[in-house]
C-alpha cells in the first residue's frame, strides 16, 4: 500500500503538536482526513529527574506521544530521533524532511513558526526553518535531489503550511468541538504535565484558546500563521 496523508504534522519534540495544533488535527481527522506525525527529537532532555537515563526518558516520551496522537485520530507517528536540544539546519535533516513530504504527499504541512522572536526554543526555530525550506523549493523541484528521484520519490507541491506559536497570526481555527480531545491529548504527556507543574491545565488552556478566538464567531481556537504556496 502506498503511504499517503492529507496532513503532515512535523513537531520538534513530543507534546509540541498537542500544544500547537491538536484541536485542529482532531477536527480534520473527524472530517475523514488522514494526518501523520513526524517528531524530530524524542525530547530526552525534558526532565529535571536526575535518576532518569536519557534513553529511558525518550522511550517514555515516545509512548506518551503515540497515546496523544491516537486520541486525536492520528495512527502513525514517525520518530526521527535527532538529539534533543541538538537539532541543526543540516543537509541531512532537510533531505529527511523532503523525503517524508515526498512519501506522504500532504496538501497541508503543520509545524512550529521559526520566526518567533527572542526566547524561542532553538529546536523549534530550526525545525520550522527546515520544514519551510523543504516544502519550498526542495520537495517541489525534481533536480533538488537526483538520488531521491532515482529512488522513486517524485517531487511534490505542498499547498499550505500552518505554523503554530506565531507572532503573526492570520488564521484562527475553530476547536470548540475538539477542545476536550486536545486537553486529553495533552494529558497523555504525563512526564511533561508533571514537569511544568501546571496545576490547572484545563483552565489555562481554555483561557488561552478563548484568547486565540478573538474576533471570530466561535469560542475556542488555535491560531496559526498560514502560508499559501503559489504554484
Ligand atoms: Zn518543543
Amino acid at each position: 500500500m502506498k503511504k499517503k496523508a492529507d496532513i503532515l504534522v512535523i513537531a520538534p519534540h513530543p507534546d509540541d503538536a498537542e500544544f500547537g495544533a491538536a484541536g485542529t488535527i482532531a477536527r480534520w481527522t473527524q472530517e475523514g482526513k488522514k494526518a501523520v506525525y513526524v517528531v524530530c527529537s524524542s525530547g530526552e532532555k525534558g526532565t529535571s529527574d536526575r535518576s532518569l537515563q536519557p534513553e529511558q526518558f525518550a522511550a517514555i516520551r515516545e509512548k506518551e506521544q503515540i497515546a496523544a496522537a491516537q486520541i486525536v485520530g492520528v495512527q502513525e507517528v514517525v520518530f526521527l530521533r535527532y538529539p534533543d536540544q541538538g537539532l541543526e539546519d543540516t543537509p541531512v535533516f532537510r533531505k529527511e524532511i523532503v523525503r517524508l513530504i515526498r512519501t506522504y504527499r500532504p496538501a497541508t504541512v503543520v509545524t512550529a513558526d521559526p520566526y518567533r522572536r527572542y526566547i524561542w526554543h532553538r529546536d523549534h526555530r530550526i525545525t520550522g526553518q527546515v520544514v519551510l525550506d523543504a516544502v519550498f523549493p526542495l520537495a517541489r523541484d525534481h533536480l533538488a535531489y537526483p538520488d531521491l528521484l532515482a529512488e522513486g520519490f517524485e517531487p511534490h507541491k505542498v499547498q499550505e503550511v500552518l505554523c503554530w506559536a506565531s507572532e503573526d497570526i492570520n488564521y484562527r481555527s475553530d476547536i470548540t468541538q475538539t477542545f476536550e480531545l486536545k486537553l486529553a491529548a495533552l494529558r497523555c504527556h504525563e512526564s511533561q504535565v508533571k514537569e511544568f507543574h501546571v496545576p490547572d491545565l484545563a483552565k489555562r488552556l481554555r483561557q488561552r484558546s478563548m484568547e486565540m478566538a478573538a474576533g471570530e464567531n466561535f469560542g475556542l481556537a488555535e491560531a496559526f500563521h498560514q502560508v499559501k504556496i503559489a504554484m
